[in-house]
Formats: C-alpha cells, sequence, structure tokens
C-alpha cells in the first residue's frame, strides 16, 4: 500500500477511535458515501463553521443569512437545470452490474477528461477497451441524476415529487426578492448559507472527500454586472484568507483558473481552489461568476419579477452573481489530513494532529500530576474551572499515566496541556504547560496563566 494510503488509512482509524467521524450506519454493515460526526468532529465542524460565519457574514455589512428548506419546490430545479442536466457519466459492468464513473475510469486508464461530452467518453471507452476495476467489460456510457428523489406528502403522482437539495445556492436565489423586500439593500449585497447538500454520487469515495450527504457553505453576491471583476478578486482574496483562519497549509493550497470548454455553461469565469489531499490534488473549493443565469431563471419560471432598480443609474435589470462555494466536509478532511502527523518524542513515536487552535475541539486539557492524590485533583479542578469561564473548550482528564494523557491530548490535537503538580500546591510554584508540537514544557504561574494560554491559542 502506498504511503499516502496508509496515512489515510491511519486517519480513519483515528478519527474513529478518538470520537471524531465514523462510518454512516456502522452496526448495520454501513451505508456507503455516509459518515456520521462524533462529539470531537462536531466540535471541530462548529469551529469551522464559527470561523465561516465571522468571516464572511459577522465581519462584514452586506451580507444576509439565509437558513432555506432542503426540500424545496420541483419547479425550483427544473430552473436551474438541475432536472436536465445535474448527470454525471455513468458505465456498468457487464458481468457484475456494479456502476462506476465514466471519467473515473478514463482517468485512472490516464486519460484526460475535462470538457468531454458523453458521446467522446464512449467513444474513447470502446476505443482504448477499459475495463471497469473487476477486469470485466463495460456497456454504453450514460447520463446518471444525481439528485435524490423523493415525493411530498401523501400522493406519489408526478405532482408530487422533489427532490433533497443537490447544492444550498438555489435556497437563496428564491430569496432574493424576500432579502430585498425585508431590507431594501442595495448592490453589491450577498446572502450565505451553510446547510447540508445531498449529491447521489455514483462512486463515493476518499473518507469525506466524496460523499452522498454533505455540507455546504455558500454565497451568492449580487453585483452590479458592470462591476463583477471586482468582486471576483476580492471574494478570491478572501478564500485563500478562510484556509488561513483554519490553518491549512499555503503551499498545499492553489489556484485552478478553470478553462472555457470546462466551465458550466451559464458561468463566465471559474476558479477552483485545489488542495494536496494524500490521494492527489483535488477541488477544495469553487468561485463562480455565475453571471444573471439562475435570477433569470427563476423569475421566467416563476413568473416573479426579480430584477433590481439602481436609484443613482435609475438603471432596471437582474443583478449578476460571484459564487464562493465551501464544501465543509472537504474543509474537514483537508485539516485533518494536513494536521496528521508522526514523529519521534523522547525515544518514543508517536501521532499527533498538528491542528491550528482556531479549529482544535480542545484548546487546552488539564490534568493532575498523579490520579489519585486528591490534593493534585481537586488543585487542578479548579484551575480547569478558572480556565472554562475563558476559555470554554478545555477539558480535564485524570485518566491513566500523565504520558497517557498527553498521548491521548496530542491525538485529538489539544494544543497546550496544563499540569497539577506537587510544586504547584507546596512551593506555589504555579502550573507546568506542555505545547503539543515541541513536547516541551515551561513552567507558568498561576496570577499569568490564563493571559498566556489566551495569547497562545490567539485570542
Ligand atoms: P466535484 O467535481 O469534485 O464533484 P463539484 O465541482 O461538482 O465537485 P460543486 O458543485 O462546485 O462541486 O460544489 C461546491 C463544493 O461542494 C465543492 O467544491 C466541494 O467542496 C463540495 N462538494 C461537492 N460534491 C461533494 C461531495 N460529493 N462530497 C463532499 N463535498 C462535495
Amino acid at each position: 500500500m502506498s504511503k499516502a494510503l496508509e496515512t489515510m488509512e491511519l486517519l480513519i482509524s483515528l478519527a474513529k477511535r478518538r470520537g471524531f467521524i465514523y462510518q454512516g450506519s456502522e452496526i448495520y454493515g454501513g451505508l456507503a458515501g455516509t459518515w456520521d460526526y462524533g462529539p470531537l468532529g462536531v466540535a471541530l465542524k462548529n469551529n469551522v463553521r464559527k470561523i465561516w460565519w465571522k468571516r464572511f457574514v459577522d465581519d462584514r455589512d452586506d451580507m444576509y443569512g439565509i437558513d432555506a428548506a432542503l426540500i424545496m419546490n420541483q419547479r425550483i430545479w427544473e430552473a436551474s437545470g438541475h432536472v436536465a442536466s445535474f448527470a454525471d457519466p455513468l458505465v456498468e459492468d457487464l458481468k457484475t452490474k456494479k456502476r462506476f464513473r465514466a471519467d473515473h475510469l478514463l482517468e485512472e486508464a490516464g486519460i484526460e477528461t475535462k470538457g468531454l461530452t458523453i458521446a467522446k467518453m464512449d467513444v474513447l471507452i470502446k476505443e482504448k477497451k477499459i475495463k471497469s476495476p473487476d477486469g470485466n467489460s463495460v456497456g454504453d456510457v450514460r447520463q446518471f441524476n444525481m439528485m435524490f428523489k423523493t415525493h411530498v406528502g401523501a400522493n406519489e403522482d408526478a405532482g408530487a415529487v422533489s427532490y433533497l437539495r443537490p447544492e444550498t445556492a438555489q435556497g437563496m436565489f428564491v430569496n432574493f426578492k424576500n432579502i430585498m423586500d425585508s431590507f431594501h439593500p442595495k448592490l453589491p449585497f450577498g446572502m450565505a448559507q451553510i446547510g447540508k447538500a445531498f449529491r447521489n454520487e455514483i462512486a463515493p469515495r476518499d473518507f469525506l472527500f466524496r460523499t452522498r450527504e454533505f455540507e455546504q457553505m455558500e454565497i451568492e453576491y449580487m453585483v452590479d454586472p458592470k462591476k463583477w471583476t471586482e468582486t471576483f478578486d476580492h471574494f478570491r482574496e478572501q478564500m485563500i484568507a478562510f484556509t488561513k483562519d483554519v490553518g491549512l497549509t499555503q503551499s498545499k493550497v492553489h489556484e485552478l483558473e478553470v478553462a472555457d470548454e470546462d466551465r458550466a455553461f451559464y458561468s463566465k469565469r471559474t476558479i477552483d481552489f485545489e488542495f494536496d489531499f494524500p490521494f492527489g490534488k483535488k477541488e477544495l473549493y469553487g468561485l463562480a461568476y455565475r453571471t444573471d443565469y439562475d435570477l433569470k431563471q427563476h423569475s421566467e419560471f416563476s413568473k416573479v419579477d426579480l430584477s433590481y432598480y439602481d436609484e443613482e443609474t435609475k438603471e432596471r435589470f437582474i443583478p449578476h452573481c460571484i459564487e464562493p462555494s465551501f464544501g465543509m466536509d472537504r474543509t474537514i478532511l483537508a485539516i485533518l489530513t494536513d494536521a496528521y502527523t508522526e514523529d519521534e518524542l523522547g525515544g518514543e513515536k508517536r501521532t499527533y494532529l498538528r491542528l491550528a487552535p482556531s479549529v482544535a475541539p480542545y484548546k487546552v486539557a488539564v490534568f493532575p500530576l498523579l490520579k489519585n492524590k486528591p490534593q493534585l485533583i481537586e488543585k487542578a479542578r479548579d484551575i480547569f474551572k478558572i480556565i472554562k469561564k475563558v476559555i470554554p473548550e478545555v477539558i480535564f482528564d485524570d485518566n491513566g499515566n500523565i504520558g497517557k494523557r498527553y498521548r491521548r491530548q496530542d491525538e485529538i490535537g489539544t494544543p497546550f496541556c496544563v499540569t497539577v503538580d506537587f510544586d504547584t500546591i507546596e512551593k506555589g510554584a504555579g502550573v507546568t504547560v506542555r505545547n503539543r508540537d515541541s513536547g516541551t514544557q515551561e513552567r507558568v504561574e498561576e496570577k499569568d496563566l490564563i493571559e498566556f494560554l489566551k495569547k497562545s491559542i490567539g485570542q
């Protein structure tokens, strides 16, 4: 097994063991493409959510939060083009009947697929005699719509059909008029939403990278078409700034200008932000200039006027849209794979998560040096309570010996461990604070502890 795949397996097992991420429906044998977040995963995700919301909503005065329903009127997906064309190329193994992504099979055979039509993929698969991963012949390439279909209400007729949303974006476009009517914003302004999206991916894979249920953080930012470039550049910088906020190694983040023939037909410019995952350089986020496509379509399909009147220029037009789109789960995967580190400390091998304090589930852990000394425990508990008032993400641990506790905190990425020992009590000599990455300890006086910790975690 390659080193990269081995790292992924070790990471998946650490994520499970330490309560970050579990396989979905595990006790029933799992459900492909679904993962459940455990307590530490939830904490990590909440931190990412907070950082995103702060940067893109709270710190600005031009952004409106939305939390739209996941199930929406089916006409929305007709208007947006998803019913007709939200599809991936599918082929079937003629023997096993297993289904695969045609573009993935071609790419695995070293053939570039960007910009290829279904017909062209079909020709290539046949010409190059591409087989399924099980070594069997495959059938014709066809389109497979990735939306999860369901019925709303007690009727199962065509009128009751709806879909679990495959993106959060449309929930914002359909609320454009509501935001205009409630708040009367002037252009430019945006709508922001964090929420689940569902795609019936043909081949979910690579842990959290390609799943069937995932979370997105998206912005639909409305502009005057004459001014789209400055907004595009602004969000390009902001997206990079966000990758720094969550601590991603900057040399692993890349920008890819998507070529004309590879862009969605309505997009005039798209940049993909890619990340060096252990399994290759893959899309992390996207930034697209979607023109007035969505609002125009919804205006036409709903017969509701979605134009904007500019008081200054006395012009009426449909605003154009810049869309920064972030995948939450890919962010979590990038953070975890980036943070996963193996080294040697004090002559022993160790594994730790080099998480930025901004995203670490716990910022600080507090221990008594020994577990069966009531005096130490009591003092450590007092210090824990004091820290908790200022830094809520603190954990108390007196299980096992101190070495084990350090290892446990290293594995969950806690940046600092505070230990109360006999000198703390008998000599008033303060506590020791251990740095996760270097493993070094320093003594800090009790009166300086809070300030020291706040500074160390960047608060
Ligand atoms: P891909 O080409 O990898 O399928 P996409 O270009 O279809 O992705 P978008 O439709 O642009 O993705 O979705 C926006 C973001 O949502 C992506 O950049 C990614 O972070 C996330 N995302 C999309 N599909 C999935 C998925 N199946 N699992 C996890 N995250 C996803």
